[in-house]
């Protein structure tokens, strides 16, 4: 008789590999038209994530699948800044994110005391919570950056697990070697993740090592103990076109990569963070290189932007990067919206950000031939064949916004829209094929 007690299950990858599925994995597989079995084998080997905290999961949270032949899950940033801090403002963004088909929201807040919405939301929101802990030390620790110690880090960590956060962006990544190239090979842009680079400026005052980095298996128990995934955050991530794919990038990702094993040794689920800005021309090869050298890991992705120039329009470069990034391979995209380099987004430039980007996700899903993808194109081509208005409404991504456009521009011929009126091309075909009158030239 074994004497040894059997380790207990409590992440998702712990249930999986012990060859149990949970009812985590059978929502997912419910809502993406897969075997439970399928999500399963992918949970256990680390292609499929389901960021899902036990806590968040008692306060009755929705299961969500972000990896391999699943649908491209879409997050909407949203958070204080120091220099606006108007939470009625974030309640109205939480709103928008629910009701237009957000799977996540990340939680940005990066001022003052910032536990009290990132706990409201995690007990009134059904998607994936995210947060990025690094933006919230200065504020919970009430330190300034340089005097923060590993200790004061991961107690932040611990605190945003207790509170039920599902998965969170740590910059592990940016170790003395990244660093090392960074500094050696020069950038355009340097460096523009915000964590990555408090996290830089804490290394080069301190000369200590990333405390992430090195205290990871630490920072493994922590998550581990929630069931929190950890987002590896690309510190150097492209700026700017100048940077992509760039040493300091590659260096970074192959890092990422030893700690994806790291972490699913752990029992922990991961995943991967991508660019960023990138030439149109080299996003597929990025995402193929992510993926070789993260073991498969879900890629999660900002844009990428195709161009730097876009500005007030950015919420259009990063979905254009997004459609192609998403069909081939990334898994999870970042919104960005218009506001983007300019100023912290109101909620209409959260609505513009989350359907540009849905948009890029859906097509990509079209794309990839994830299961069903493409029913509710098929049932917009029968309704719109039929000028049926109300079914077309229900197969829009955003079936508000199509139908206020509509309805203030009233048509004169029943049926059509102000677009071409009475030279309506189905109303016209539709006549031909019904045997009725085509009334074109014979008004009154
Ligand atoms: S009027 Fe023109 S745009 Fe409008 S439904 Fe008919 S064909 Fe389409």
């Amino acid at each position: 008789m074994s004497t040894q007690t059997e380790p207990k299950l409590v992440t998702q990858i712990d249930f999986a590999r012990a060859g149990q599925i949970t009812p985590q994995m059978k929502e997912v597989a419910d809502r993406e038209h897969r075997d439970p079995e399928y999500i399963r084998e992918r949970v256990a080997d680390g292609r499929i994530a389901i960021p899902a905290n036990i806590v968040h999961i008692k306060k009755g949270m929705r299961a969500f699948g972000v990896g391999e032949g699943l649908s491209t899950k879409v997050n909407v940033n949203l958070g204080i800044s120091g220099d606006k801090a108007d939470a009625a403002e974030e309640w109205k963004k939480v709103k928008i994110a629910e009701d237009f088909g957000a799977d996540a929201i990340m939680d940005l807040s990066n001022s003052g005391k910032t536990r009290q919405f990132r706990q409201q939301l995690i007990d009134e929101t059904p998607l994936m919570v995210g947060t990025v802990p690094m933006y919230d030390a200065i504020g919970y620790m009430e330190k300034p950056l340089v005097n923060l110690t590993k200790d004061d880090l991961f107690e932040v960590v611990r605190a945003h697990a207790e509170d039920g956060v599902d998965f969170m962006t740590i910059h592990c990544g940016i170790n003395k070697s990244v660093t090392k190239t960074f500094k050696e090979t020069g950038r355009l842009m340097n460096i523009v993740s915000r964590g990555g680079s408090l996290l830089f400026g804490w290394m080069e005052v301190t000369g200590n090592e990333n405390p992430f980095y090195e205290y990871f298996d630490e920072l493994l128990e922590i998550c581990h103990e929630y069931d929190v995934t950890i987002s590896l955050g690309d510190s150097c991530r492209p700026g700017c076109l100048y940077d992509s794919n760039d040493a300091t990038e590659t260096a970074e990702m192959i890092e990422l990569g030893k700690l994806c094993k790291r972490a699913w040794a752990a029992g922990v689920q991961v995943m991967v963070e991508g660019p960023g800005h990138m030439a149109l021309d080299e996003i597929a090869a990025n995402m193929k290189l992510q993926k070789r050298l993260c073991h498969n890991a879900p890629f999660y992705v900002l844009g990428p932007l195709v161009t730097d120039i876009g500005v007030g329009y950015d919420h259009i470069t990063a979905a254009i990067g997004g459609a192609i990034s998403a069909s081939s391979g990334a898994d999870f995209l970042c919104y960005v919206t218009p506001a983007e380099h300019l100023c912290l987004p109101n909620a209409q430039d959260v609505l513009d950000g989350l359907m540009a980007t849905k948009i890029a996700a859906h097509a990509a899903d079209i794309a990839k031939k994830v299961p069903h993808a493409r029913d509710m194109d098929d049932k917009m081509g029968q309704a719109r064949r039929k000028l049926d208005w109300d079914a077309m409404w229900k197969c829009a991504l955003d079936p508000v916004t199509g139908k206020k456009r509509y309805e203030e521009s009233p048509a004169a011929t029943e049926g059509t829209c102000t677009m071409c009126g009475k030279m309506c091309a189905v109303r016209t075909v539709n006549k031909v094929f019904e045997g009725t009158t085509i009334d074109l030239g014979m008004e009154d």
